[in-house]
């Protein structure tokens, strides 16, 4: 597939998708279904969403036929089943702004300076350029993705090394249980004696704190790092009197949750409600006719953030622009058994 990390799309795509989330790469399957080319914009390097941003080696359990799939494979997985479409890819590269152009069809510009025309935009942002909650401590960028890392993107990266995880949620709960089998000592810092994750989790976590392996350091926040030319050598906590402990650590992996931000979306003339884009349930279609919303960033009611809606509201998306794609073609729907799928 072509993987593009910033360049202008000379041709008109049929469909421009914004995200390249689970919402955004089967919108790229149904859309070859039906006839229609399409290119996919993401402002993150690399394609999966949150699925490969937050959570890639974890697995779901609520996909469809899927009793149970990593985020990563998931992507995998979604990637190979658009593969036979040869959508255009462009990553790193944030849209920045939709303009309409005299036909009715749409002009797009991104960070990178890329301009793409496209007969309609399905966008999938889900909750719109996401980023973590950065803990505020001095000089910490000098140690991001080198000793700091805000997601897990391979376990085997810490694997016999000393890891400071901060937070009193489930994922830093899970990522302590999932790290403390490889790691050689995981210190669990958190600012309340108590956690917010799932008791299961602190029951199974219990057997490594009785063998060594993971110190709960409570009621401690993170201080300063310690370290230099991006290596860290220590973290420095505190308590509510002030005093102050150094953790021996090579890691530090802060789990404090998602700053989501809508960013230049909510420029772009569409009807928002709170951080999400409104639609009309059965079309998909937004307040601009021609641009569609689906994923987590669609609203209508009853809507549920899951990955499974996403990819039925993908199916609807597609099949609601069929007629302004091909003005003058009917639309007969197919199964994928009786119409089958190239190359495959
Ligand atoms: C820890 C965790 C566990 C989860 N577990 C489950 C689960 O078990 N089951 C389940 O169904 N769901 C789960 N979810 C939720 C699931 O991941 C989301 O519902 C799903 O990722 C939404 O997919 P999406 O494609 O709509 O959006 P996303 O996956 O959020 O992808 C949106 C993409 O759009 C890009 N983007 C945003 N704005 C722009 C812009 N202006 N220009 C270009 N690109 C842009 C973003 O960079 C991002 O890559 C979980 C979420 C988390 C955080």
């Amino acid at each position: 597939m072509n993987l593009k990390s910033s360049s202008n799309i000379n041709s008109i795509k049929d469909v421009a998708i914004i995200g390249a989330g689970p919402s955004g790469l089967f919108t790229v399957f149904e859309a070859g279904m039906l006839g229609m080319s399409s290119v996919v914009i993401d402002s993150l390097p690399h394609i999966g969403g949150q699925c490969s941003a937050l959570y890639p080696e974890k697995p779901i359990y609520d996909i469809p036929g899927f009793p149970e799939v990593s985020g990563a494979d998931l992507i995998n997985q979604l990637m190979r089943q658009a593969a036979p479409f040869k959508p255009e890819f462009i990553l790193g590269s944030g849209v920045k702004n939709i303009c309409k152009n005299p036909d009715r069809s749409f002009m797009i510009q991104t960070s990178s300076g890329a301009t793409i025309h496209a007969k309609v935009i399905v966008i999938a942002a889900g909750c719109g350029e996401f980023g973590p909650n950065r803990p505020p401590l001095e000089g910490i960028e000098e140690f991001e993705n080198i000793s700091v890392f805000y997601s897990v993107a391979s376990k085997a990266q810490f694997s016999e090394a000393s890891v400071v995880i901060a937070g009193g949620g489930d994922s830093a709960l899970d990522w302590t249980l999932s790290l403390a089998t490889i790691a050689k000592k995981i210190y669990l810092v958190h600012r309340r004696s108590h956690f917010r994750g799932m008791d299961g989790t602190i029951e199974k976590i219990k057997p490594y704190q009785e063998s060594g392996k993971v110190e709960l350091v409570t009621p401690y926040q993170l201080h300063a790092l310690k370290g230099e030319g991006g290596k860290l050598k220590s973290v420095e906590v505190i308590d509510f009197e002030q005093n102050i402990r150094s953790l021996p650590a090579e890691y530090l992996l802060p789990f404090f949750g998602l700053k989501a931000n809508l960013g230049p979306i909510k420029d772009w003339g569409l009807e928002l409600d709170g951080g999400c884009i409104s639609v009309n349930y059965s079309t998909m279609e937004t307040n601009v006719p021609g641009i569609f919303a689906i994923g987590d960033i669609a609203s209508y009611g009853g809507k549920l953030k899951l990955i499974l809606m996403g990819f039925a509201e993908a199916a609807r998306a597609i099949h609601s622009a069929y007629n302004i794609v091909f003005p003058d073609k009917a639309l007969h729907f197919q199964y994928s058994t009786t119409q089958g799928v190239p190359n495959v």
